[in-house]
């Protein structure tokens, strides 16, 4: 295998895969306040559809791929789907994003079916907070259990993603760092990206630099290495602490030029870059007939027009999709 790589030379292995667009959260960061239209059933991908575009990514060179969606648990037979994709031997990691509602529930199916690990959307550990963030969620008790329960099965390590927003959710970025001292908590800290049709609730995002100075009240952050992975987030840790703190900036910082992913959107568009509307359509290729020589090179397509980078700098905001239909 010669492996994957785009006009910069970039090595693409990576593929997350959104299994739906529909979530039983709507955070304000995610999704614009008056919903998304969603999508028809016939539009969304077949689990088989989905195994075909991850074999063919995974004969190109994929190893690693991540489900997500919307809320990927909220799609009925996900171990299922988990299983069809351990099947395919040149992908040697498959992890999941999810915001947790549903974990405690599916964690030991899922864990059974192949998933290693986890990564769980934590925005606060207040429950008015909660509902605020997520838009009248009031389930961040169930939440915490499945956070609790996906490392009782063996998932690990659960991450745990946390966008913060200035004057929502910043000022819980110290009880946050506090926790991974004294429990075994990854926490990563993101910076909120804009999206189109934000409401009247778009918040300022925080950057990075802010938050690291907020923690300098606990002490001085080592730099470590993830515990797995190898993804954007630049890690470290307490003196002594049980746990770890991940900083990812997208904003302030951006890491395109070692950005090694795909997103396929739960209708099949595969699309090679988060922050622009270019994307590549598989569904109809696969419905009519495509071979898997065919998804190769539409595959390929997409990658050599990956951008180089994003332009959320000089003000451009994809206009098509919010995150929750692209998979974040
Ligand atoms: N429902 C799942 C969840 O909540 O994790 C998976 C989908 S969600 C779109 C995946 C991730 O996207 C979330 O963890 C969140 O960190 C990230 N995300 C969504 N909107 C974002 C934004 N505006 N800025 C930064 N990260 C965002």
């Amino acid at each position: 295998m010669t492996g994957l790589s785009d006009s910069f030379q970039r090595p693409i292995n990576y593929l997350r895969i959104s299994v739906t667009d529909r979530c039983n959260l709507r955070c304000i960061y995610c999704m614009p306040p008056g919903g998304v239209r969603l999508m028809s059933h016939e539009d969304i991908l077949a689990y088989e559809e989905i195994y075909t575009v991850a074999q063919a990514a995974a004969e190109l060179g994929i190893n690693k791929v991540r489900l997500t969606g919307g809320e990927p648990l909220i799609r009925s037979g996900l171990p299922e789907l988990m299983q069809m994709l351990t099947q395919i031997e040149a992908i040697d990691d498959i992890s999941l994003t999810t915001n947790g509602t549903l974990l405690s529930r599916y964690a030991a199916e899922l864990k059974s079916a192949g998933l290693r690990r986890v990564n769980v959307s934590l925005d606060t550990l207040k429950q008015d907070k909660f509902e605020f963030i997520t838009r009248h969620g009031n389930n961040l008790g169930q939440v915490l259990e499945g956070i609790e329960v996906a490392r009782s099965v063996g998932l690990n390590p659960v991450k745990l993603n946390m966008v913060v927003m200035s004057g929502i959710n910043d000022g819980e970025v110290l009880d946050f760092a506090a926790k991974t001292i004294t429990e075994e908590w990854h926490v990563r800290f993101i910076e909120r990206m804009p999206f189109v049709e934000e409401g009247a609730e778009a918040v300022q995002f925080v950057p990075v630099s802010e938050m690291r100075k907020q923690l300098e009240q606990l002490g001085e952050l080592e730099p470590c290495l993830p515990s797995v992975g190898n993804g954007p987030a630049k890690y470290f840790r307490f003196p002594r602490a049980r746990g770890t703190i991940g900083f990812i900036t997208p904003v302030s910082e951006h890491f395109c030029f070692h950005c090694n992913r795909l997103r396929l959107t739960a209708n099949g568009k595969l699309r090679p870059c988060l922050l622009s509307d270019y994307e590549i359509d598989l569904k109809q290729p696969l419905r009519s007939g495509t071979s898997l020589a065919g998804l190769k090179q539409l595959i390929e397509e997409a990658v050599a027009n990956k951008p180089l980078r994003h332009h959320l700098a000089e003000g451009y905001v994809p206009k098509d999709r919010p995150f929750s239909q692209v998979g974040g």
